[in-house]
């Protein structure tokens, strides 16, 4: 815990944990993010920008909603595509295929919430122990 500026309106505040804003951006950032949820459900075809433009809300706040997987667009509409191979995605940074072999490559960064990629990461540890006849087994 300690004081530190708000990155988004600059007053002192004291700082817990997290994005580093105040309460009061916090709260406004939640109804944006609302807002935002909302609209993308009504106009699911629309793109970033014309999101941004509708909701007054930047397209670099929704673009970090969209990297924190908390806002969806459609799969269909071609909003978002996977920054590895250019499929279209619906949330994220990168399509289920690419995270899977990411996962494989990077066994070591298991992040929380990312059950995809813990599973990849789990079914490349039995393929290995089926692959060493049998001989290990692994505890739960
Ligand atoms: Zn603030
Ligand atoms: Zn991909």
């Amino acid at each position: 815990m300690g004081v530190r500026n708000c990155s988004r309106c600059g007053k002192i505040f004291n700082y817990v944990a997290g994005q580093p804003i105040c309460e009061t951006c916090r709260k406004e950032l939640e109804t944006d993010f609302q807002k935002v949820k909302d609209y993308i459900k009504e106009n699911p075809n629309q793109g970033i920008k014309e999101v941004a433009e509708g909701c007054e809300v930047s397209e670099g706040q929704i673009k970090q909603w969209v990297r924190e997987e908390r806002l969806e667009f459609s799969k269909g509409a071609g909003v978002l595509n996977c920054e590895q191979c250019g499929a279209p995605i619906a949330t994220g940074r990168f399509c289920e295929k690419c995270k899977a072999a990411m996962t494989g490559n990077l066994n070591a960064s298991i992040q929380p919430g990312m059950e995809a990629r813990r599973k990849a990461a789990m079914d490349a540890a039995a393929a290995a122990v089926k692959n060493k006849g049998g001989m290990r087994f692994i505890k739960n």
